[in-house]
């Protein structure tokens, strides 16, 4: 069965100029034609939306659908793991029915995750499509104490290689290190001090590699970020003080490591809409505001691959509003294509998922349907979107 969708504009998710008109003709799970206009197959099916825009289904690569954006997490650490579940089921959910087709989490807990995507799989629930990292391997911390269930410590080389082999044995697709302390962590914990070695860092990239795994470090510090990137890390996620270091965005423009800004995420503690945060995390948030802002723009100077990812489940940073995060880097001084772009092409990429995030040929029929011109207001996608398809199944 062919479906052709038409509506006013279709943004392919390359960075390319929309297409005004768009159409897009699926075929089972597929895209097969993406045009101005397409000429469909007799019999097929058509869906015209007149004043909508079409795009990808769109990417966050950074969430933790274990958790919901409460200021502080730990009210919850005692509750069951069904009643867990069964949020985290609500959150994919409401990540889904806001256009994000795709997710990757880099850290669940007690790798209840797995079978979220397994009842996914056994459509016993409806999710976007899950990249999971399992446990965040990192060294013993006082990070993995705020958040149990979500580490797995691990010290020298030798222990870290075991660490990342058992997510992978549990089913992660990715492996996240903690290059830098944290912010959503005590006190004592600092996100500009550095904590994996180097050596420990290139064991963890070497065994994940080895296993076909892509590696994601948390990293604040110039310190940490400098020894991930030198250990051929794939991601860097957040990279607050990246600007210390104009080299190094450029090491990383040159062998092709994305970064994750996560901007919504400090906003969101720095300039929190209730309180409850605990003092120390605002402070922490607070002294790294103007550097998450200096480190946006360096890389888009830089030509750095900056990939869309909110951190959904830091204090008020709930799944379902990630398309603030847009907003965001557009008022930043990325264009509102190249956010786009950021949220699905570019994302796709650094997940390691190229067949989702372009609407083209061959690619996975992911697509999500605004009303209006999100080239016009990027604020327009923080909206239910209108249709949203997931594998050619229509879920919106
Ligand atoms: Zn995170």
């Amino acid at each position: 069965m062919s479906l052709l969708v038409t509506a006013d504009a279709l943004i392919d998710g390359s960075g390319a100029a929309p297409l005004r008109p768009g159409a897009v003709l699926l075929q089972g799970d597929r895209i097969v034609a993406v045009g101005a206009h397409v000429a469909p197959p007799p019999n097929a099916e058509r869906l015209d939306l007149a004043g909508a825009t079409i795009l990808p289904g769109l990417i966050d690569c950074h969430v933790h659908l274990s958790d919901e954006g409460l200021p502080d997490a730990s009210a919850r650490d005692r509750d069951p793991p069904a009643l867990r579940v069964l949020r985290m089921a609500e959150h994919a959910r409401r990540t889904l029915a806001a256009g994000f087709t795709t997710v990757r989490d880099v850290g669940g807990r007690d790798h209840l995750e797995f079978g979220l995507r397994r009842a996914a799989a056994e459509q016993v629930i409806q999710t976007p499509r899950l990249v999971l990292a399992g446990k965040i391997v990192s060294m013993t911390t006082p990070g993995a104490s705020s958040w149990p269930g979500m580490y797995r410590q691990a010290d020298g080389p030798w222990d870290v290689v075991k660490a990342v082999r058992e997510q992978v044995a549990a089913g992660a697709d990715v492996i996240k290190v903690m290059a830098t302390g944290a912010v959503l962590a005590p006190a004592h914990e600092r996100p500009g001090v550095a904590q994996f070695t180097t050596d420990e860092l290139r064991a963890a990239v070497d065994a994940a590699h080895a296993l076909g795994r892509r590696v994601a470090a948390h990293a604040h510090g110039i310190d940490g970020i400098r020894r991930a990137v030198e250990a051929g890390v794939d991601t860097i996620e957040h990279g607050t003080h990246l600007h210390e270091a104009p080299a190094v965005a450029r090491a990383m423009a040159t062998r092709g490591i994305f970064l994750v800004p996560t901007l919504k995420a400090l906003a969101n503690i720095a300039d929190a809409p209730a309180p409850g945060i605990p003092d120390e995390i605002v402070a922490k948030a607070r002294e790294r505001r103007t550097d998450r802002d200096l480190t946006f723009r360096l890389a888009l100077a830089e030509g750095v691959a900056i990939a869309m990812g909110t951190d959904a489940a830091t204090p008020f940073n709930r799944h379902g509003e990630n398309a603030q995060e847009l907003a965001i880097m557009v008022d930043l001084g990325m264009s509102a294509l190249s956010a786009i772009a950021a949220a699905t092409c570019i994302a796709g990429r650094a997940i390691g998922r190229d067949d989702v995030g372009l609407l083209a040929p061959g690619k996975l029929a992911d697509i999500a349907i605004w009303d209006g011109d999100p080239l016009a207001d990027i604020r327009l996608l923080q909206r239910p979107p209108r249709v949203v398809f997931l594998g050619g199944m229509r879920v919106v």
